[in-house]
């Protein structure tokens, strides 16, 4: 793990970091700018916590506008940042530079617009995934990409990474969800693409920025899909002697032209470990396990 070497910090940025939290203080409230290194520490990492490096600063802003600012500035000044949702990703993704600044969304959790009609929801870009299912749930509907982390992952980190779940399989990953972005590029111009229904005319920009991790610009808000949840779904559980049946099983149902709601597969270690904490029940003769949810089956 420590081959991987990080690009070395700008010294010349980290020995200006007075004037920069300076000027990162007349563009956000307060308590929107964080630069005690106590506090700075939870920004250290993702989750892949074996890599931290404390942040020049953190900034939280509140509005779409406060995050032009701050990478306005940030882009005059030459000063790196780090878009921030939850800080789930498990590949390093939000992990900062000692001279860069961390910009996160967390302050921005609004659910703005539920629209029945057109089966969407615009959200704000700190949203947890699970937040937006829960706003819809009520009325029979759901936000389809489940990553497991969506308790807590916030739909500007789905957009960035592309992030999927195990309902993915029969509705696709969150760039077949979205249908459209505001979202600020990295000199601050403030951009929106896509529209409030699926396929809006001109180039498919969706499809650059939705999986550029963050490279691209800060997305603000989201355009979301809302689904009808299914009726009658629940999850079936298969125990097989062996890895390749259950493949074989997968294939088979694929193959009849049947695509469950959700579709996911254990291996013998995977069932022994989550036996070992969630005491589930499991069958621990079993190989392999495939947990199937079939729409409208009756159990
Ligand atoms: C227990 C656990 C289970 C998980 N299960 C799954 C799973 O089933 N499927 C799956 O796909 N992933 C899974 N993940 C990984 C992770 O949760 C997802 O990648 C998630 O989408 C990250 O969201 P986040 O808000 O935490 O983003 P962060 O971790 O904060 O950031 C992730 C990346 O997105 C960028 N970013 C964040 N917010 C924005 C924004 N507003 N605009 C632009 N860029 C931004 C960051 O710079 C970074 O590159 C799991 C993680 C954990 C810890």
């Amino acid at each position: 793990m420590s081959a991987i070497a990080f690009p070395a910090p700008d010294a010349a940025i980290i020995a200006r970091r007075p004037a920069i939290l300076a000027g990162l203080a007349r563009l956000v409230a307060p308590d929107a700018l964080i630069t005690h290194e106590d506090e700075l520490r939870p920004y250290e990492s993702d989750a892949l916590t074996a890599f931290r490096k404390v942040p020049l600063a953190v900034v939280l802003p509140s509005t779409t506008e406060e995050v032009a600012a701050v990478l306005s500035y940030c882009s005059t000044e030459g000063v790196p940042v780090i878009p921030r949702g939850s800080g789930t990703s498990l590949v390093g993704g939000a992990t900062p530079q000692e001279d860069a600044v961390v910009i996160g969304v967390s302050k921005m959790n609004r659910i703005i617009e539920i629209d029945y009609a057109n089966r969407t929801a615009r959200v704000q870009a700190g949203v947890t995934n699970l937040a937006i299912t829960g706003a819809v749930m009520a009325d029979g509907f759901f936000y389809a990409p489940d990553p497991s982390s969506q308790l807590a992952c916030s739909i500007g980190g789905n957009i960035a990474m592309n992030s999927g779940g195990a309902h993915c399989l029969k509705y696709g990953v969150t760039t077949n969800n979205i249908v459209g972005l505001k979202m600020v590029l990295l000199n601050g111009e403030i951009i929106e693409i896509g529209g409030d229904h699926l396929d809006a005319p001109g180039y498919d920009l969706l499809g650059l920025m939705i999986g550029s991790e963050g490279q691209l610009g800060i997305v603000t808000e989201a355009t979301v899909r809302i689904l009808r949840a299914a009726e009658g779904a629940r999850p079936v559980l298969f125990g097989f002697p062996k890895p390749e049946l259950a493949g074989a099983a997968v294939a088979a149902i694929i193959g009849a032209g049947i695509i469950p709601v959700a579709m996911e597969y254990m291996d013998k270690m995977a069932i022994a470990i989550c036996e070992d904490f969630a005491h589930a029940g499991y069958p621990m003769d079993a190989e392999a396990l495939l947990i199937i949810e079939v729409e409208g089956s009756e159990q």
